[in-house]
Order: C-alpha cells, then sequence, then structure tokens
C-alpha cells in the first residue's frame, strides 16, 4: 500500500497559560492516530484556526514531498491554496530528484473571512530579521509588523519542550526586545521535530509558513526575511531557505498574504551596512551559533564583526557584542576568518575586498599555523603533539 498521512481532525485545548492547537492524523505506515501539537500564547486563541488544514499540509509538505507520501486531508482547505501547492508541488518535483509529487487530497471552499490586522515578522533577531524590520520601519511604517514569533519547531534537536538554556535565554531576548519596541510577542512549542525527524534546513521554511495560517483568524500578512540566492533560483536540490522568492508566492491564498520585505536581493554585507544605523539592532542584535548571547568566537559571530569592523561600527554594538573580548583576540579571529575565506565561506567572500587591507602578515602566519595544526592533529591525532603546538587562543 502506498505511504500516506490523513488529518482527521483539529482541536483546540487550553492548558495553564498556553491555548493548544492539535492536529489528530494517521500514517499509513504506524497503528492508532497521532497527534502533532502547536502551543500559543492565550491570547492568540481567537485567532487560532481550528476547521481548515492548510496550516497542517503546509508543515508536513516538506516531509511528504521529500519521502514520497501521499498526502489526505478530511478538513477542508482554501481553494486558491490548494491550487497554488499543487502547483508548487508539480514545479518541485519536474525540477529536483529530491522532490517528489506527491498525491494532495482535501475538500476546497472559498474562504471569505473578514478584516485582519495582525503582521507577523519573524524574532529570531539575527541580520535577516532584523532587516526585514528595518525596511519596515524606514519605508512602510504604516505596515509595521505587529507581532514577532518564536518558535521552537526546528532548530532545537528534539522539539516539543523548553528544555535547553540556550531556547530559553533567546526567547527571553526576543520577549525582551518585542516589550521595548511595541511588538506582540508569540511564542509557538511544538513536538514537530519528534515526530517527523528531519533536517531543520528543509523543513523551517514550510514550518514558519504554517504558523501563520494557523492563526489565521487574525493574521492579514507574514514578512518573510529573505536569505534568499538568485543564482540558486533552480538548485531545489539545496535547502528551500536558499530560494524563497520562488516559494512564497505558491503559499500566499485570499487567507495569507507571505511578502519578501527586503524587495529585491541584496547582501549579507549589504544587510549589515544598513543595520549599522539602526538602533534596535544595536542593542540586540544575536546571530550566535552557541550561546543565547553573542560570543563573539563561533563563525556567525565572526562574521558579524568582521562586518562591523569593515563599516567603523564596533562601538555602536557594544551592547550586544563585547568589545573588549574581541580587541583581546581579534588576531585570533582575523586568522579564523582567512581560513573562512579560503574554505569559501561566501559571506566572508562578500567583505573580503574590504577586509584584506586590514591584515598583517602576523595575521597570515598565525592562520598557516592553525591550518598545520589541524593537518598535524588530523594526521597524527596524538595528545601530546597537539597539546604541544595548541595555541590558549580562548
Ligand atoms: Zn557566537
Amino acid at each position: 500500500m502506498k505511504h500516506s498521512i490523513r488529518l482527521h481532525r483539529i482541536s483546540k485545548s487550553i492548558n495553564n497559560k498556553t491555548v493548544i492547537l492539535r492536529f489528530h492524523y494517521s500514517d499509513s505506515q504506524a497503528d492508532g492516530e497521532k497527534e502533532l501539537f502547536f502551543s500559543f500564547p492565550l491570547f492568540c486563541e481567537s485567532a487560532l484556526v481550528d476547521n481548515r488544514s492548510e496550516a497542517f499540509l503546509l508543515a508536513l509538505f516538506p516531509i511528504c514531498s521529500r519521502r514520497n507520501i501521499h498526502f489526505y486531508s478530511n478538513i477542508a482547505m482554501s481553494e486558491s491554496f490548494f491550487q497554488k501547492i499543487n502547483a508548487f508541488n508539480t514545479f518541485l518535483s519536474y525540477n529536483s530528484s529530491q522532490y517528489h509529487k506527491i498525491v494532495l487530497s482535501a475538500p476546497t471552499i472559498k474562504d471569505e473571512r473578514s478584516a485582519k490586522d495582525w503582521r507577523l515578522a519573524s524574532g529570531s533577531l539575527g541580520v535577516d530579521s532584523f532587516h526585514t524590520l528595518y525596511v519596515l520601519d524606514k519605508n512602510h511604517l504604516y505596515r509595521r509588523p505587529t507581532h514577532l514569533v518564536f518558535n521552537n519547531t526546528g532548530s532545537n534537536e528534539e522539539g516539543g519542550m523548553l528544555h535547553t538554556n540556550l531556547l530559553q535565554g533567546r526567547m527571553e531576548n526576543t520577549k525582551r526586545f518585542c516589550l521595548e519596541n511595541g511588538y506582540g510577542f508569540i511564542f509557538v512549542d511544538s513536538n514537530y521535530k519528534s515526530l517527523f525527524e528531519m533536517r531543520y534546513v528543509y523543513t523551517h521554511l514550510f514550518v514558519n509558513s504554517a504558523i501563520g495560517y494557523m492563526l489565521g483568524n487574525a493574521v492579514s500578512t507574514f514578512y518573510v526575511s529573505s536569505s534568499g540566492d538568485v543564482a540558486k533560483t533552480l538548485e531545489y536540490d539545496g535547502p528551500p531557505g536558499h530560494v524563497d522568492f520562488v516559494i512564497y508566492p505558491f503559499l500566499s491564498s485570499e487567507i495569507m498574504e507571505f511578502v519578501l520585505a527586503e524587495g529585491d536581493f541584496i547582501s549579507r554585507f549589504d544587510k549589515m551596512r544598513d543595520l549599522v544605523e539602526y538602533v534596535p539592532a544595536q542593542r540586540h542584535l544575536n546571530v550566535c551559533f552557541d550561546f543565547a548571547d553573542n560570543c563573539c568566537r563561533c563563525e556567525k559571530c565572526r562574521r558579524t564583526l568582521m562586518a562591523l569592523e569593515c563599516l567603523d561600527g564596533m562601538d555602536k554594538f557594544s551592547s550586544c557584542f563585547s568589545p573588549d573580548k574581541y580587541l583581546k583576540n581579534r588576531d585570533y579571529i582575523w586568522a579564523d576568518m582567512i581560513l573562512d575565506y579560503e574554505k569559501g565561506d561566501v559571506y566572508v567572500k562578500e567583505m573580503w575586498p574590504m577586509f584584506k587591507n586590514k591584515l598583517k602578515f602576523k595575521h597570515r602566519l598565525l592562520a598557516l599555523y592553525k591550518k598545520l595544526y589541524k593537518k598535524i592533529r588530523k594526521l597524527h591525532g596524538g595528545v601530546f603533539v597537539t597539546n604541544l603546538l595548541h595555541l590558549k587562543c580562548w
């Protein structure tokens, strides 16, 4: 029998300070009914949609398409959404061997819900999401987002629980930022990741979009912080996030409009050029891979610091990066950036023409030393030699 998933019903319940949306479904390769849940703050209750299946289909789209699972729903979805997602399904399967054309079946209806006034954007506080807020504040104030969403549906390896200090710290950062800047704050928790094990890069775009549809009684617009890459338009084997601008028009419908706030594509460095003068980013920019606050050492912190150095913006960002820590370790960080450049890091490449003039002989020597050290460690693997050569960088 062909592998399929069927959505049977959706329920909504209140639990303590959250309201939980549950999608009850069956999987032809497993026994019994399963539940995918998403929890929201209590004030979202009337915004949540429990009689439409757009959100469930979107959340499951990468799973079904990449694993060739057919999708059936007993719950209706908007006619225009159904047509667009089917077109997308066809488009994707013809352009990539990684995606299959799946059978989609659901009752469709014409959706005529009344005016809605919530506009969502991502609350990750990274460069892309801050640039979206910057563009909207600067050019389209009347369309400023009303709420920022922070969700636990992917980057956290286990999902479904607020169980790491890193996640808790990042959530608190976003909450504080929303309070200071007049945005509503929506934290979404889910068991998505534990039910459907798939890499975050393939799922997050769809799950984030699904959350917009879940809040469809109130949300009219979802601003997307694109990191799109025009050159990769048809390389669908890569992560979908690289081709945002192709995907999002397919996901919009008469219920929900997805808007790429940047309008066109600009490099990460050009985004940083804008953010250097944007006060909310100066206070709250958060890019770190490893910690709730910027560590000034990981790959993402390094390249952001490098941009700030090129743009003479280090002092302005002293409340979210530590200039002392950076200055103390700058030689090592710069040596790492030389290695990032040699590895072909696209973000470092963008800044390289400005950065290379600042480099001195000692940085190149240090980079060479680090490279040799890594090679010897790989070949030798012995504790004595690697300890002998190890630089006490941190
Ligand atoms: Zn970091």
